[in-house]
């Protein structure tokens, strides 16, 4: 197929693109680099620098693509609540933007890159995805709006849709990891300190109603993920918005995580015990028994896999 990725220089849109070329896939990366890194796109994507809102429409009409995998948004959720404005504009509206000119360019099937922020704080755990989504952050809630009008487009338009929400993405895949600035993410601040970055790691909260007290995550690997996108590339059927969680279905906390570090590393990691970082629930676990059930997805690689294959990749750098 000829695919369209939108932020295709990014953390998991760099893995997916390198997954869709494996599989036998041309595609064209379309991302303005304002987080990501055009050394980031694998050899054999052609990559164009602009905006969704400024170059879609062109590149779209430019050649006959048969769907969109769309990863370009802002995604820091503490940067969403100081710049609300800003989150809305680049995340609702320019993806309001590609999906008027999928539109226009008969362009109707598409992969969305989605959040468990959707679902904000849970009543209950494993999420699944017909639980209530009440975003606590702008960032969750631009993602739900996406959410909300690919599924208009599809009833209206005919798009073939799905929406893949994500939990806590981690590891490496072919040279290709995560690499933000500002860092916020927890196993790459962990691995910073193993490789000398940084003096200790700060865990934020000791005290939530978990088994050891830290808040409990559902971390997934960056290339497990990426099959589960070439799945929902073979499930996008017109008129139909699906949603999908993807997460392993179990959690682990931040103290595993240390503790996973320390194995792989063999480095001690100290860490300091601090407040609570404001809004952060104290369990998230997906369901993902739906995109098991009913596209075969299984995740293949554990907490000790993401966290070799992140470290692999940084001491390679
Ligand atoms: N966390 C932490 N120290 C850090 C970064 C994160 O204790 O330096 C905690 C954070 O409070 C949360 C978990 O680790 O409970 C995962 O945070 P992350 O930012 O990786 O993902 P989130 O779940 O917020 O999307």
């Amino acid at each position: 197929m000829k695919l369209l990725v939108t932020g295709g220089a990014g953390y998991v849109g760099s893995v997916v693109t390198a997954h869709l070329l494996e599989a036998g896939h041309s595609v064209v990366v379309l991302d303005d680099c304002s987080t990501g890194h055009a050394d980031a796109v694998p050899h054999g994507a052609r990559l164009i620098v602009d905006t969704l809102r400024d170059a879609a429409e062109t590149v779209l009409a430019s050649d006959s693509f048969d769907a969109v995998l769309h990863f370009a948004a802002k995604s820091v959720t503490g940067e969403s609540v100081r710049r609300p404005g800003f989150y809305w504009e680049q995340n609702l509206g320019h993806s309001l933007a590609l999906f008027d000119a999928m539109r226009r360019a008969d362009v109707r099937r598409i992969v969305f890159s989605s959040t468990a922020a959707t679902y904000g704080d849970p009543e209950r755990t494993p999420i699944t995805e017909t639980d209530p989504t009440r975003p606590v952050s702008p960032y969750g809630a631009t993602k739900l709006a996406i959410d909300t009008a690919l599924a208009s487009y599809a009833d209206l338009h005919g798009f073939g849709a799905v929406s893949l929400r994500y939990f806590n993405v981690a590891g490496a895949y072919a040279g290709l990891g995560e690499r933000h600035d500002p860092e916020t993410h927890l196993i790459a601040n962990v691995l910073a300190v193993a490789a000398g970055h940084a003096p200790e790691v700060k865990i934020f909260g000791t005290d939530y109603p978990t088994a050891d007290g830290t808040c409990v995550r559902d971390y997934i690997h960056v290339a497990d993920l990426a099959q589960a996108h070439l799945l929902a590339l073979g499930a996008c059927a017109a008129g139909r918005h699906e949603v999908f969680n993807l997460g392993r279905g179990s959690g682990h906390s931040v103290w595993d995580v240390v503790k996973a570090c320390r194995d792989v590393t063999g480095h001690s990691i100290p860490v300091s015990l601090t407040e609570p970082r404001a809004g952060d629930p104290s369990v998230l676990v997906a369901s993902s028994r739906k995109i098991t059930d009913e596209l075969g997805w299984k995740p293949t690689r554990d907490l000790h896999d993401m966290v070799a294959d992140a470290w692999a990749l940084i001491q390679r750098a």
